[in-house]
């Protein structure tokens, strides 16, 4: 079935790529007045006449939106269980940050089914739309659908989060509503450079997908055609994969080898997500030749996990420079977030409430000692612990 999926996706790609800038696939405007102003930084050679276009790129981890955090977004807006939410206070310390790159990447974890169909969190999770519009407001740009909770509502689930990120004019990649709609490349050009996004996820949790078209799973002939189709269409090619052991701090074989896999099959750059832990950087040589930055795991960006390990994440943002039809990847930098919450050690699963993603250089210990895991099952919370971790995974290089 995968095969015969794979054969449709380059029966088609050639059709449907020519129509990508004329079909609005092709997405360059949208941006903010910060991001309008970072579109200017065009940077030109002092070496020669030739000019070397710029684009600035960040991308954060996994949305994962936990029971409390739709019920205190909930709060923000109208009364409870009135069907209105609004997630963007959670996101109000970094907002400024993530809109002065001209891309902004995350990954939504947890499918936006919308709140017709039920709301849930762990195991089998689905949100509410306005965690869309809460991300467009907050300045991202691009966003990963291809992850192990894609299947939870069903294909009516992902038709609600395939029409809830078109209406919010997000790129998005890795659930479907038809076969059409799995082979668009998606482009977002900015500064002359076009970054196309591709998804794929390892897991399904074991979920059957309900049609072929439904998800971007790791199929290795697919993943080659549709590398390859987007690095016909586009400059860049930015992988987005969801994989890894979680929990853990280090990439497993699998990573190893499809981060190979990956490069060699054309991409440009690799964001992983999914194991709710910061996991190394590298560059990755393709068999080309080419140098290939891989993020193996951003950790969570929101969500109410139990763990010092899983309220530890991380930004990764880059420069993306094309000059004389090389593309080059260099300025990387690690920015380390925190998830904050508070609430009731006694009660920690139904009380957990003031959540907040901050930089770790924004936080300190006033707020740590606040934090609910502070002491919580031998959890210790501080700046420090956080700081220790971070130069333990990250190398220095990242860190400047
Ligand atoms: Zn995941």
């Amino acid at each position: 079935m995968k095969t015969l999926l794979a054969a449709a996706v380059f029966t088609l790609c050639a059709a449907i790529l020519i129509g990508c800038t004329d079909s609005g696939i092709s997405r360059s405007s949208g941006a903010s007045d910060t991001k309008e102003k970072a579109s200017e930084n065009m940077t030109v050679s002092d070496d020669n006449d030739l000019e070397t276009k710029n684009v600035s790129f960040c991308a954060v981890g996994d949305n994962l939106i936990h029971e409390t955090i739709y019920n205190e977004a909930d709060g923000f807006l109208g009364g409870y269980d009135d069907g209105k939410y609004d997630f963007t206070p959670f996101y109000s310390e970094v907002k400024d940050d993530i809109k002065a790159f001209d891309i902004a990447f995350i990954n939504q974890e947890t499918i936006v089914g919308g709140y017709d169909l039920g709301l849930s969190g762990y195991p089998v999770f689905n949100s509410p739309n306005e965690v869309v519009s809460a991300l467009k407001e907050t300045g991202f740009d691009m966003v990963n659908t291809a992850t192990n909770h894609s299947l939870d509502k069903g294909q009516e689930g992902i038709d609600n989060a395939v029409s809830v990120l078109d209406k919010n004019s997000l790129c998005h990649d890795g659930v479907y509503s038809d076969a059409s709609d799995m082979d668009k490349i998606r482009i977002i050009e900015k500064n002359g450079i076009k970054v196309a996004l591709v998804s794929f996820t390892e897991s399904t949790n074991g979920i059957e997908l309900p049609n072929d078209y439904s998800l971007s799973t790791f199929d290795d002939e697919y993943i080659k055609k549709k590398i390859s189709a987007a690095k016909t269409a586009a400059d860049v090619v930015l992988v987005s994969a969801h994989w890894g052991t979680e929990n853990s701090f280090k990439e497993n074989d699998s990573q190893k080898y499809y981060s190979k896999y990956f490069a060699d099959c054309g991409a440009d750059i690799i964001i992983g997500t999914h194991p709710h832990t910061i996991q190394p950087i590298k560059r990755i040589t393709a068999d080309d030749g080419r140098n290939v930055l891989c993020a193996y795991s951003l950790g969570n960006f929101l969500g109410g996990m139990l763990s010092f390990d899983n309220v530890l994440s991380g930004m990764v943002s880059f420069d993306i420079k094309e000059k004389d039809n090389r593309i080059t990847v260099d300025n990387v930098k690690w920015t380390p977030l925190v998830i904050h919450f508070e609430g009731d050690k006694n009660n920690i699963m139904d009380s957990r409430k003031n959540y907040k993603v901050y930089k770790l250089s924004d936080y300190n210990d006033k707020l740590s000692k606040k934090h609910i895991l502070n002491g919580y099952e031998g959890n210790e919370i501080s700046v420090e612990h956080f700081w220790e971790k971070t130069k333990e995974v990250i190398n220095s290089e990242f860190l400047q």
